[in-house]
C-alpha cells in the first residue's frame, strides 16, 4: 500500500517489524527481502510518490520535485554539486542506468583493508545474477548507440584505450533522453517498478511525502523513528530500523539522533568526482536525445584507482549551470547546441589511501563558505586529493583528444575560465591550469562510504548493523567501504542484498 498525504489515514501510531528510512537502492531491495519472508514492512520516504504519468519531461516542473534542494546542493564552498534523487524510488528514479558490477579488484581489496571476505567476488556472483535478472540489465545494442557515444567508442579505438560498449537496466526504451527527469514510458527498470514493486506486492506500505527526523533505540527489538506528514509527527514503533537514506541524507539522520559513537558517522565521504568537456562538431549529435551512458573508455593504474568516461545525455538543466562559458558567448555557444557532445570524466577517489570528505552537522563560523550560522546546518566537505586530480586531469585530456579525432572542431573543458581548443596537440595544456575550488567544474552523483562496512574501524558490521546501536542497521551507498569505480547502483543492491543474507537483521 502506498501512503500519500492524500490518501493517510492520519494514524499517527504505527507498530510494524521493520521500518526502513529511504526508498532508493538501499532501501528498495531491503524492503523486498524482508517482506518476501512475511515480515511486516513499512517504508518511510521523504520524496514524493511519483509514476510514469508524472513525469512530463519539463524540468521545471519535475527538478524540485525529483531532486533533492533542486539539484543544487553542493559541498560548503559550492565547489562540487552533489546530484541526489528525492522521490519514490531516490536517485533510482531519475537516474542514467548504467548497470555495472562491482570490479574484482575492488571486492579483493575490500577483503585486505577492511576483513569484508564474506564479500569477494565468488559470494556476490549470485547476487549479481539475481539483481541484473531483475533489473532486465543488458548490453545497448550497436544500432542504438548514440552519435555522443559513438565518439567514446571510436576516439578511444583510435588513440587505442581501453573502451567498451555498457549495459543498463531498461525494457524497450525508446532512447528519448529523458531518464533525468524520470521515465514517461516505464522503460527504466529502476526501484519504482522492480523491488518496490515486489515489496508493496509483499505487503509492504510506503509512507510517501514523509521525512524522518529522529531515530530513538529504547532496546534491541523496539525502537522509535520520529516523522512528519503535513507537518504532523508520526511515530513508527519497530523491531528493527534501517537507515537507507543515502551516503549524504544517512549520516546526517544519525548524527541529529546522536547515533555517533565510535566517531566514524559521516566521515570517508567519496564522490566519484566528475568534471567534463563539451565538443562542438559540423554534424548533428542530437545530445538530448538516445540513451544516456552507452559506452565508455577506461583508465586504471595497477593500484585499482583511474578514470573513465561516459557520456550521459544532456540534461538542459544541469548543462544550463555546468555550461564552461559566461557571459553573451554562452548565448551563442548554446545556440550549437545540437552539434555538440558532452564526454564527462569520473575518478575512482581515495587513491592516496583516503578521501578528504565528510558530512555532518556544524554550526558557528564555516571558513569555506564565510557565512556564521547559530542553528546547526548541514555540512558538506570534500577536498580532491593529489592523485585523485591528476587522474581528473588525465581523463580530461583523454576527452579532449577524443573529440577532436572523432572530428570535433572545437573543444571547451569545464575549467574555469574554459580555454577554446581548436586542435589536438592543445589537450595536454589543461593540466596546467589551476586546481583550485571553483576553478574545475565538478560535480558528483555518487556520494559514498559515510557508514563504512568494515571488521575494524567503521560504523557497520558485514550485516550492515552499527556496531554500537543493535538493532539500527545501515544498508545504501554509505556503507560502501571505499568508491567502487563503476558506476554504483548495482555495487549498492548487490551489498545490501548480501549484507540481509549474512545477517537477516538477526530476526
Ligand atoms: C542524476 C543521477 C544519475 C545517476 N546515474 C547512475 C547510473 O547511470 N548508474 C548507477 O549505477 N548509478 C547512477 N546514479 C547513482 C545511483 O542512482 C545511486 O548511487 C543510488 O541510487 C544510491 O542508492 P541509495 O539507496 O544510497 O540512495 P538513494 O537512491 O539516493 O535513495 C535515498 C532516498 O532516501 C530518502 N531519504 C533521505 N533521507 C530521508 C529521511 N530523513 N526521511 C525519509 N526519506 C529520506 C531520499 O529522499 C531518497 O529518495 C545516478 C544518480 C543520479 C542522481
Ligand atoms: S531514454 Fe529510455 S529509459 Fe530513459 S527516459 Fe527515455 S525511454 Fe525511459
Amino acid at each position: 500500500m502506498i501512503i500519500t498525504p492524500e490518501t493517510w489515514d492520519k494514524n499517527k501510531e504505527i507498530t510494524t517489524d521493520i521500518a526502513i528510512i529511504g526508498s532508493g537502492c538501499g532501501g528498495a531491495m531491503t524492503a523486498a527481502r524482508l517482506s518476501e519472508q512475511g515480515y511486516s514492512v513499512i517504508i518511510i520516504e521523504e520524496g514524493e510518490y511519483v509514476s510514469k504519468d508524472d513525469f512530463d519531461q519539463n524540468a521545471r516542473n519535475l527538478v524540485p520535485r525529483l531532486y533533492r534542494q533542486n539539484a543544487s546542493l553542493g559541498t560548503d564552498d559550492q565547489s562540487i554539486r552533489i546530484l541526489q534523487g528525492k522521490a519514490f524510488g531516490g536517485s533510482t528514479t531519475v537516474n542514467w542506468m548504467t548497470s555495472l558490477r562491482t570490479p574484482d579488484w575492488v571486492l579483493e581489496e575490500w577483503a585486505e583493508r577492511f576483513g569484508l571476505n564474506e564479500y569477494l567476488p565468488e559470494h556476490l556472483g549470485k547476487h549479481f545474477e539475481m539483481i541484473e535478472k531483475r533489473l532486465n540489465v543488458h548490453q545497448v545494442p550497436d544500432y542504438a548507440i548514440s552519435p555522443y557515444n559513438r565518439i567514446i567508442l571510436d576516439g578511444a579505438k583510435m588513440l587505442d584505450l581501453h573502451q567498451k560498449v555498457l549495459p543498463n537496466n531498461s525494457k524497450d526504451c525508446i532512447g528519448c533522453g529523458s531518464c533525468g527527469l524520470g521515465c514517461p514510458y516505464d522503460a527504466k527498470q529502476d526501484m519504482r517498478l522492480t523491488y518496490l514493486k515486489d515489496a508493496l506486492e509483499n505487503g509492504a506500505t510506503a509512507y510517501t511525502s514523509t521525512h524522518a527526523y529522529q531515530i530513538s533505540p529504547e532496546s534491541r527489538d523496539r525502537h522509535i523513528v520520529k516523522a512528519t506528514m503535513q507537518n504532523q509527527t508520526i511515530r513508527f514503533q519497530a523491531k528493527r530500523v534501517v537507515v537507507s537514506g543515502s551516503a549524504i541524507m544517512s549520516p546526517l539522520l544519525l548524527q541529529s539522533s546522536g547515533l555517533t559513537k565510535g566517531g566514524q558517522v559521516g566521515k570517508n565521504l567519496s564522490l566519484h568526482p566528475v568534471t567534463a568537456a563539451i565538443g562542438q562538431y559540423d554534424s548533428e549529435m542530437h545530445p538530448t536525445y538516445g540513451i544516456p551512458q552507452s559506452a565508455t573508455a577506461e583508465y586504471f593504474d595497477d593500484t585499482g584507482y583511474g578514470y573513465w568516461l561516459e557520456a550521459p545525455d544532456l540534461e538542459l538543466f544541469l548543462a544550463g549551470v555546468n555550461f564552461p562559458i559566461i557571459g553573451p558567448q554562452r548565448h551563442e555557444e548554446l545556440k550549437k547546441l545540437s552539434k555538440s557532445a558532452v564526454i564527462i570524466v569520473l575518478v575512482r577517489d581515495g587513491a592516496d589511501g583516503k578521501t578528504d570528505g565528510e558530512v555532518r552537522w556544524r554550526r558557528g563560523y564555516n571558513k569555506q563558505n564565510g557565512r556564521i550560522t547559530l542553528k546547526k546546518v548541514p555540512s558538506i566537505r570534500y577536498r580532491v586529493s593529489p592523485t585523485d586530480r591528476k587522474h581528473l586531469m588525465m581523463g580530461l585530456e583523454t576527452a579532449i583528444k577524443i573529440m577532436f579525432s572523432t572530428g570535433a572542431k572545437r573543444v571547451f573543458p569545464f575549467l574555469n575560465p574554459s580555454p577554446e581548443l581548436t586542435d589536438i596537440s592543445q589537450a595536454p595544456e589543461v593540466h596546467k591550469h589551476p586546481f583550485q575550488p571553483n576553478r574545475i567544474s565538478l560535480f558528483s552523483a555518487h556520494p559514498q562510504g559515510t557508514c563504512r562496512m568494515s571488521k575494524g574501524k567503521g560504523v557497520v558490521d558485514e550485516t550492515g548493523q552499527m556496531k554500537h546501536y543493535p538493532g539500527v542497521y545501515v544498508l545504501d551507498g554509505s556503507i560502501l567501504p571505499t568508491a567502487v569505480g563503476v558506476n554504483p547502483m548495482i555495487s549498492i543492491l548487490a551489498s545490501v542484498s548480501r549484507a540481509i543474507e549474512l545477517g537477516n537483521l538477526n530476526l
